[in-house]
């Protein structure tokens, strides 16, 4: 398996999923243009993608969806719910990018290839293996993924206000970890947002904190004896920065014990981060 970051943070997430020959994506708060282009840089076309899985029907994780899902039929993969509220927004958006284009698109280009995917289900995709399940955040229904092949299981944790029974066993079991780490807490409640975005943004439904993270990172080393890899994600540019992220968690590890842990940061608007399986390395090298 193979775990590439394109991007990720609130002006847009997205990660590629790859195993067995097959390419999938988790979100895809991306521009179609934008994706195609870090696609490429990859080595994989668009059009050749599995599927789309979508976490929750925020801007930031499914504004390029619908148009890539429309333009070249890629299956979109969700709960009901987030569907239903996805399929609102990709109007709206679609109209607005035609009102700026000064067209209509013919009514047969207008549907999008969507797969209902409930909450707590799993399904495969060639050998890779997704699992959703719920996290706490104010969107319509948001889940977080596992996805396991080459024996490997990772999970995307972002986008969550707080931490709930349902993420500690995938959190667990999961090689790679990408886990959110929002905010420097006092550096939020200093800065220049709204009293009612603070509140938003710190609220149960909302982002977790570089404290918050630390604290779940720092139970999820103490119980399991699974060597991890963890990428921080999700990252504001306004109250955060990778130097303050990483110096948080590091204090929290450091006061249990665990020494020298290596964090990573997944990049706002470009690729960075990438997991390799051995498995997938081999059988790339292959060819
Ligand atoms: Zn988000
Ligand atoms: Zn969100």
């Amino acid at each position: 398996m193979r775990v590439k970051s394109l991007s990720s943070g609130s002006s847009g997430n997205c990660y590629l999923v790859q195993a067995g020959g097959h390419s999938l994506l988790i979100d895809c708060g991306l521009s179609a243009t934008a994706l195609q282009k870090f696609l490429a840089l990859e080595g994989v076309n668009v059009a050749e993608l599995s599927g789309i899985f979508l976490t929750h029907d925020h801007h930031d994780h499914l504004s390029g969806a619908g148009q890539v899902s429309r333009r070249w039929g890629i299956p979109i993969f969700a709960n009901k719910k987030t569907l239903d509220e996805a399929a609102v927004r990709w109007a709206k958006i679609e109209k607005l990018s035609q009102q700026r284009a000064n067209t209509t698109m013919p009514p047969e280009s207008r549907t999008y290839n969507t797969r209902l995917f409930p909450t707590g289900k799993a399904t495969t995709i060639g050998s890779i293996e997704i699992n959703s399940f719920p996290v706490s955040h104010d969107a319509a229904e948001t889940v977080c993924y596992t996805f396991k092949a080459d024996g490997v299981q990772a999970v995307i944790l972002t986008d969550l206000g707080c931490s709930t029974s349902p993420i500690y066993e995938p959190l667990l079991q999961s090689r790679l970890i990408i886990l959110e780490a929002n905010h420097e807490e006092e550096k939020l409640w200093a800065g220049k947002y709204p009293y009612t975005l603070k509140k938003r943004v710190t609220g149960d439904k909302g982002h977790l904190s570089n404290r918050q993270s630390g604290e779940i990172l720092r139970y999820c080393l103490e119980n399991t004896g699974l060597a991890h890899t963890v990428w921080l994600a999700h990252l504001s540019s306004e109250n955060n920065s990778p130097q303050e992220a990483t110096a948080t968690i590091t204090k929290l590890l450091e006061e249990a014990g665990i020494e020298r842990f290596p964090l990573n940061i997944a990049l706002r608007d470009k690729p960075s981060l990438v997991y390799e399986t051995e498995q997938y390395y081999y059988q790339a090298s292959m060819f």
